[in-house]
């Protein structure tokens, strides 16, 4: 059998011997299906491929289309892979759409509110001026004329408290109507405005979405001693620091969906062929922040050692997010225990 790992020099030959080895006729899909095995030895496929033929065991038929590479090349689990994260992403923006426009409406509502507040101040203020007038209205009046000057007194201010009722009904009409109106924002945000990565919510979310039978991997990142980046540059420092970590981790993290989960930590959600490299891939990342070299903005002074510990939970899509979660935070924290900027994988 051929081993897996070639040359792209030879890629030509090797796929020829590797169709030749596995009986495969060269037709494009066994074609295209040999070129992705060969030409990413290293790659979820060749491994996949690698335990399949284990101790020299020809690939058959349905192997590969239970593999499925598309005539294209590309590998349908990736696709799969891709356009969940893709639909996710359109899913995001929708919402915040949605969120923005809810904000728009809350923000109208709120000027509607203090309009009337204000409308209202005014009119408790005049009230009590007119009391005033008309009391001493009365104690200047002649006292036979007293009776109707009070009964007039009473009847405006019967008016007066029945229209600042109507108006205290209204406001707080207003004041229910707005706090609905946010707290639906509130439902629809799914994107952390300080790193602009999905919150917990499109994360959780993004879980609930894949069909059970689905390999996962689930890893929570922890920026290591980010309270001494707090208490050093000021929380402003810090929180450029937590959106910069923030990215960067999105952008090493190919196949998998990147989450800010609380205040100094990530998630990141693998599914299908992206479990197999979990472990690499949040390595990477770890060391993609690790390599940052972060400075104060406005005085250039060093920052210092910016690092992440990372745990990882591999499970189903079936699993309880919670009981994944728990098992990554082991993970996690067992990598602190160990040292930090490092990423532990459950076994
Ligand atoms: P460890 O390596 O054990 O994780 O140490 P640590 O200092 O990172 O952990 P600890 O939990 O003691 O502190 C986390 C700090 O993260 C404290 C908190 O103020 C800070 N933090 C959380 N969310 C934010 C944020 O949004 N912005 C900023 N600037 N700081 C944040
Ligand atoms: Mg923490
Ligand atoms: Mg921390």
């Amino acid at each position: 059998m051929t081993p897996i790992g070639i040359a792209p020099s030879d890629l030509f030959d090797a796929i020829g011997t590797f169709l030749a080895d596995h009986h495969l006729s060269p037709e494009p899909a066994n074609y295209a299906f040999a070129y992705t095995v060969l030409s990413d030895p290293a790659g979820p496929l060749a491994r996949a491929v690698a335990e399949i033929t284990d101790g020299g065991i020809r690939l058959s038929r349905e192997d590969i289309r239970n593999l499925g590479v598309g005539a294209g090349g590309d590998w349908a689990p990736w696709r799969a892979a891709d356009a969940a994260r893709a639909e996710l992403a359109d899913h995001v923006a929708a919402a915040n759409q949605r969120a923005d426009q809810l904000i728009a409406r809350a923000d109208l509502q709120v000027s509607g509110f203090s309009d009337l507040v204000r409308a209202m101040h005014a009119e408790t203020t005049g009230f009590g001026r007119n009391l005033e007038e008309s009391a001493a209205a009365i104690r200047r009046a002649d006292p036979l004329a007293g009776g109707d000057e009070l009964a007039r007194l009473t009847g405006a201010m019967i008016e007066r408290v029945r229209s600042s009722e109507q108006r205290l009904a209204a406001a707080e009409q207003e004041a229910d109507e707005l706090r609905r109106a946010l707290d639906e924002a509130r439902d629809c945000a799914r994107l952390d405005p300080l790193t602009e990565l999905t919150n917990r919510r499109g994360f959780d979310e993004a879980f609930g979405a894949l069909s059970p039978d689905t390999p996962i991997a689930i890893a929570l990142c922890d920026i290591d001693h980010f309270k001494r980046v707090n208490d050093e540059f000021g929380h402003a420092v810090g929180d450029r620091v937590l959106r910069a970590v923030g990215q960067t981790l999105a952008g090493a993290v190919e196949h998998g969906l990147v989450a800010r989960y609380g205040g100094e930590e990530f998630a990141v959600l693998m599914s299908g062929p992206a479990v197999a490299s979990a472990r690499d891939a949040l390595d990477r990342a770890r060391g993609a922040v690790a390599a940052r070299r972060f400075r104060v903005r406005d005085t250039d002074m060093p920052i210092g050692e910016v690092t992440i510990s990372g745990g990882i939970a591999i499970g189903r899509a079936a699993d309880a997010l919670e009981a994944l979660y728990a098992v990554a935070d082991a993970a996690l924290y067992e990598a602190k225990a160990n040292g930090r900027n490092r990423v532990i994988c459950a076994a």
